[in-house]
């Protein structure tokens, strides 16, 4: 039987979307209104209950793959013509195939209607909008989440990110469903980390501090007790999200205080 939490990495041009994700948080000022599109008027309010599993950084993925999508599906217009387009396989049929999603081709799905640049328009809607489409983007999201969770200089920039439009954000701006999350500054209030996030966090550090990499298994050492820790502290605007959290020791953590954003970058090498 499958274990719940396993899933299958297809690798389909995931570094792709990890690297195009990485690349719009290194340099958000190139891809303003990509951004603005995803959190600016206000929408982030969305984005601020705590410890979704669906995380932020899921929303995100999602945001960049389906603008990914649009733009693929207008490069093809006008620069083939109706004929080729009819024999096309349009990038979205590739990608399907790979992950082995069944679904018609563009000739499967049109019948006998006089060919037409609009029914191509169609088709590509047609499955913007189908389940086909679903299951792709689940599958493709939670690989690109895979890669890019482990990368904390990341996860740290994305962060900073929201946490930067959050500050901007005025009160009245939030949706009213999250005031009751905010504090009478306007910043989230501290809520329990849930057990499925503090585990995902302890093993993605391998049970290590990441600062200063002391063992806080309890193997070696049963007096070293675990943080984890918001990488952007909720008193700089940071979030309840998964992508937020990392492992620290109590010493760390308290010497670390509320303004700092710090990560480290040191990993421990697989042998
Ligand atoms: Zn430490």
């Amino acid at each position: 039987m499958k274990e719940k939490n396993i899933f299958k990495m297809d690798y389909y041009k995931t570094y792709y979307f990890s690297n195009i994700c990485n690349e719009i948080i290194e340099n958000p000022l190139n891809y303003i209104r990509h951004l603005d599109e995803f959190w600016g008027n206000g929408q982030i309010s969305y984005l601020l209950n705590s410890f979704q599993k669906y995380s932020v950084l899921h929303h995100f993925i999602e945001h960049v793959i389906d603008r990914l999508f649009c733009e693929s599906n207008n490069n093809y217009f006008p620069k083939l013509n109706i004929e080729e387009l009819q024999n096309h396989k349009f990038w979205i049929n590739d990608t399907l195939n790979y992950h082995d999603i069944k679904h018609p081709s563009f000739n499967d799905w049109y019948s006998s209607e006089p060919l037409s640049e609009d029914l191509i328009f169609e088709y590509l809607e047609f499955i913007e909008y189908s389940d086909f489409y679903l299951d792709l983007k689940e599958q493709m999201i939670e690989e690109t989440f895979f890669i890019l969770f482990m990368n904390r200089n990341f996860l740290r920039k994305f962060n900073l990110n929201i946490s930067g439009i959050f500050r901007m954000l005025e009160n009245d701006e939030c949706n009213n469903d999250a005031t009751y999350l905010l504090n009478d500054k306007g910043k989230l209030l501290r809520k329990n980390i849930p057990s499925w996030a503090k585990k995902a966090v302890f093993f993605r550090d391998r049970g290590t501090c990441t600062y200063c990499k002391k063992d806080l298994s309890g193997l070696i050492n049963i007096s070293n007790n675990y943080h984890i820790d918001h990488i952007i502290p909720l008193a700089k605007y940071g979030f309840n999200d998964i992508s937020n959290l990392q492992l620290l020791c109590e010493f760390c953590n308290t010497s670390k205080g509320s303004r700092h954003t710090n990560v480290s970058n040191e990993y421990e090498k697989w042998y």
